[in-house]
This record gives C-alpha cells, sequence and structure tokens, in this order.
C-alpha cells in the first residue's frame, strides 16, 4: 500500500504554527514511507476563501522546504461532492430537512434546558411528501442532512489515541450541504481523501468528532475509512491556547530571525516523546518520525525555547545553507569564524560591518594616547596566540576597567558594544587593528 497524506488547509487565513505542525507531521510520515503528500486547498466556503491566502499558504510551504507531490482544490470539484451527495441520495443515507436556523437553536435550548443533548431530533426525516411540497411551495430551501447509522458505536483505532468509540445516537446527523448549494466541509473532505487515494488523515484532535461522522460517510459510499492520527492541540507557554500562537507564522518567524530548519526541528518533535533536537537537515526528522512517541497531553510551544534551538541549529550550519543571505564577500572561512556568535543569520552583517567596514574616528581628546600606545603595543603582539588578552595585559598598569576598555572597543569597532572582544580582535586581524588604533590616536 502506497502511503498518501494530504494537508488540508483553508485558505481563510495564513498558517500559523498549529497548521504548521499538521502539514508537517503528514509531510514526514508520507516521506518516511516513500508516499505522496497532497495539499489540498479547502476552499469550499467560497466567501471566506482568498486568492491570496492560497498563495500564501505556497509561499509559507515552500520557504519551509516542504515540497507537495499533487496539489488540488475542493472549488474545482463541485461536481464530484454533486456525484457522492446523489448516491447516497440514492442508498437512503441523506435527507432534506427545512428547518431555519432559529427554528434549529430554539430546539437546542429547550434540550439543553431539560439537561439532555443537544442532538437534532430528525424531525425532517418524518415529513410526508405532501408537506415536503407545502414547505417548498412556501419557499423553503432544504439544506442536506447526513443519516447517521444508529446500529452500532463507530470505533477505529487512532495512531495516536489508541482504540476510539463514539455513540452515534449522540450525535447530530450532520448537515453536508446549505440551503443555497455550498457545502460544508465534513462531506467534501471525505470525498477527496476517497477519490484521491488518501491513507492516513494526520489532524487535530478537534477532529475527533467529525471523523466518526466521516467514517460513516465512508461506509455509506462503499470505502473503507483511512487510518486516523489525532494529534493533541498546541498551547502556548502560559499553558492555554493563545491567540499570539494563532498568529504565529511564517513571516514573524523570518522576522525574528528563525531558521525554517530550526521551526520544523522544533514542530516535528513538541508533544512527542522524543527529544527535540538541532536537525541541520529534513533527514533525521523524517527518520525519527514515528506516531507511537506522540503522547496526548497538549503540546507546549515556546518562542524562548525556539529561539535558542535556532541559534544551537545556526551554529552547526554549512556556508552553502546561508550563502545567498550572506554580506557579499563573506567567505565560508569568515562564516565558520562567525557562525558560534550568531542568534540570526542577519546579524551576520553587523559582524561583517564591524570587522571590514570603515570604522575608524577620532577619539577623544584623554584616550589618543593612550590609544597611539595601545596601537604600538598590538603590533608588537604575537598574533598567532590570543591577541586580545595579551592587548590588555599590556595596557593594564596604565589603565583599568571602562577606561581601558572603552576606547578600544570603539576604536577597534566603531561601537560601544558589540560581541566580545577576544573574539573579534582576530578575525579584524593584526594590520587592521593596528591601523584603526592608529587612526583614532588621530596618528
Ligand atoms: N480544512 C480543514 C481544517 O483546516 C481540514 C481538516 C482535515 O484535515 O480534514 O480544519
Amino acid at each position: 500500500m502506497k502511503v498518501v497524506t494530504r494537508f488540508a488547509p483553508s485558505p481563510t487565513g495564513r498558517l500559523h504554527v498549529g497548521n504548521i505542525r499538521t502539514g508537517l507531521h503528514n509531510w514526514l510520515w508520507a516521506r518516511k514511507q516513500g508516499g505522496r503528500f497532497i495539499l489540498r486547498i479547502d476552499d469550499t466556503d467560497l466567501e471566506r476563501s482568498r486568492e491570496e491566502f492560497v498563495a500564501a499558504i505556497r509561499e509559507d510551504l515552500a520557504w519551509l522546504g516542504l515540497d507537495a507531490d499533487e496539489e488540488d482544490r475542493q472549488s474545482a470539484r463541485f461536481d464530484r461532492y454533486e456525484a457522492a451527495l446523489a448516491r447516497l441520495a440514492e442508498a437512503g443515507r441523506v435527507y432534506p430537512a427545512y428547518e431555519t436556523a432559529q427554528e434549529l437553536e430554539l430546539r437546542r435550548k429547550v434540550l439543553l434546558g431539560r439537561g439532555l443533548p443537544p442532538v437534532y431530533d430528525r424531525a425532517a426525516l418524518a415529513l410526508t411528501d405532501t408537506e415536503r411540497a407545502r414547505l417548498e411551495a412556501e419557499g423553503r430551501k432544504p439544506h442536506w442532512r447526513f443519516k447517521l447509522d444508529h446500529g452500532a458505536p463507530i470505533a477505529w483505532h487512532d495512531l495516536i489515541r489508541g482504540p476510539q468509540q463514539l455513540d452515534p445516537a449522540l450525535l447530530s446527523d450532520p448537515v453536508v450541504r446549505r440551503e443555497d448549494g455550498s457545502w460544508l466541509y465534513m462531506l467534501p473532505s471525505v470525498v477527496d481523501d476517497l477519490e484521491m487515494g488518501v491513507t492516513h488523515v494526520v489532524r487535530g484532535e478537534d477532529h475527533v468528532t467529525n471523523t466518526g461522522l466521516q467514517i460513516q460517510m465512508f461506509e455509506a459510499l462503499c470505502a473503507a475509512p483511512p487510518a486516523f492520527a489525532h494529534e493533541a492541540l498546541l498551547v502556548g507557554s502560559e499553558g492555554k491556547l493563545s491567540k499570539r500562537l494563532g498568529s504565529l507564522g511564517v513571516e514573524a518567524m523570518r522576522d525574528a530571525g528563525i531558521e525554517p530548519i530550526a521551526l520544523l526541528a522544533k514542530l516535528a518533535r513538541i508533544g512527542t516523546a522524543l527529544p527535540v533536537e538541532p536537525a541541520t537537515s529534513l533527514e533525521p526528522l523524517i527518520e525519527g518520525f514515528d506516531f507511537a512517541s506522540f503522547g496526548r497531553a497538549p503540546a507546549r510551544f515556546d518562542l524562548e525555547e525556539l529561539a535558542a534551538l535556532n541559534a544551537r541549529i545556526l551554529h552547526q550550519l554549512p556556508f552553502e545553507a546561508v550563502a545567498d543571505r550572506l554580506p557579499d564577500g563573506m567567505s565560508a572561512d569568515d562564516w565558520a569564524a562567525i557562525r558560534p556568535n550568531l542568534r540570526n543569520v542577519a546579524a551576520a552583517a553587523d559582524w561583517w560591518e564591524i570587522l571590514h567596514g570603515h570604522v575608524a574616528r577620532p577619539a577623544a581628546e584623554e584616550d589618543r594616547d593612550f590609544l597611539a600606545g595601545a596601537a604600538e603595543a598590538a603590533a608588537g603582539l604575537d598574533w598567532r596566540e590570543a591577541p586580545w588578552p595579551q592587548l590588555v595585559a599590556a595596557l593594564k598598569p596604565e589603565r583599568s576597567g571602562r577606561a581601558l576598555f572603552h576606547p578600544l572597543r570603539l576604536a577597534l569597532t566603531g561601537r560601544d558594544s558589540g560581541p566580545e572582544m577576544g573574539v573579534l580582535l582576530p578575525l579584524i586581524g593584526r594590520e587592521e587593528a593596528v591601523a584603526r588604533l592608529r587612526e583614532a590616536a588621530g596618528a
């Protein structure tokens, strides 16, 4: 059996870390199994779906490196859903219902008021042909409900949650098509999964009840349901699903200097029993992917932890992985020297500027003699050994503390603060360092 997974975002907004995690898990499972990964645009809701979000979803997946083998969209498949509805109607598994939203809401309230579950009472099933004709003559249009089979519990073995069971009698017959002919998500998703040969549906646990309903739809369409894996939801570090998480997407990550691989390494493992590792490629994430490692507790996402992971990964990233984002002229050796000190790639440009930009400016009057002396001391050092401690030792008798360090940093880097001088000085190099000190001294 060839594994086929799908990631099915609705283009009603940008992807956020929760969606990305679901997409990643589908991608990882398909890649691990040598299968196919489908991007399915769930745009049945024509009013809320927007083309700009479709484009953004593609861009975000491209940035993440999650390539799809196939792309489909639901809006191009309405005729398929129509055909499935006709089949279900023939089999007596869907029925027209005429209640208005207000009528349904009223019934719900009555049931809740009596302490009963607010399950649809199937009144529409009891309508006679004459009653139906009268309603239609009044101008009422039907919506369509899928008729659940109450005969036996719905059961499946969830790849993450284990054995699952739902009592269909406690569920309302789901509406699959609205009065205006538009489709709700439930049936189109089943038709697509079936016709696209999806073998594994991996999604958030907020879909568990939908799965119960959809399993019956697969069966009503004479198809075996796919395997299901429902993952625990992602929550913020403060403990509940935060608004912030819902808006944290690729853009925010990119702005924060997070590498795609860092985000993926994090999202592949949070909420699992496996450690989050500083992966520099997708291979180990594919290799290690395992539904059995997923926990049932909500997964906690913490931006600080991600930033720390990002730094660890950056310190190992090869030159080729970042070359197109480095300042012109920066070599693999330069990258290797600077890399251990970075928290994001953009900071490499600051370093480059410090190391190679024109930084010298005249120092304050009272520092000039001191810096002239420093230039001579620097010229006389053995630069093969750590030059900074030597320079400091050579100048210690004269000055100490801020009076010693501040003018040196300013003269050597043009800045008040920055990376450790012990790291910077060897990279600036003897010739340039001496020249900068002399220039600052006004020599
Ligand atoms: N469009 C649905 C959603 O975003 C897809 C759910 C599914 O994976 O079946 O929730």
